[in-house]
C-alpha cells in the first residue's frame, strides 16, 4: 500500500522507489534542461538552477528522473539505484 507523505522539503509524494538523486550543486550551470524533462523530480530556482525537489525519486517518476538526469550536459544529477 502506498503512503502518502511529506519530505523536509514539503515536497508529497506516494511510496519511494529505491532510487535516489545525486545532485552537485557546484557545477550545476542552470541550463534547466533537466526539467524539461522531467519537472515533477527536478524543479528550478528564480534563476533557472536545479532546485531537486527530493533525493528520493517518489514511485512511479523513476523514468522521467533518469531522463532528466541524462538530458543534463553538465552531468551534475547521478541516479543512483539502491
Ligand atoms: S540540466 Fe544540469 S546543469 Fe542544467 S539546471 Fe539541470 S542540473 Fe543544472
Amino acid at each position: 500500500m502506498a503512503v502518502t507523505r511529506s519530505d523536509s522539503t514539503g515536497f508529497r509524494w506516494s511510496g519511494a522507489s529505491r532510487m535516489l538523486i545525486h545532485f552537485n550543486r557546484r557545477i550545476c550551470a542552470g541550463h534547466a534542461r533537466c526539467n524539461e524533462r522531467a519537472p515533477e523530480v527536478y524543479g528550478l530556482d528564480e534563476m533557472g538552477y536545479c532546485r531537486l525537489q527530493s533525493a528520493k525519486v517518489p514511485a512511479g517518476l523513476e523514468e522521467q528522473a533518469r531522463a532528466g538526469a541524462e538530458n543534463c550536459p553538465e552531468g551534475a544529477l547521478t541516479i543512483v539505484e539502491e
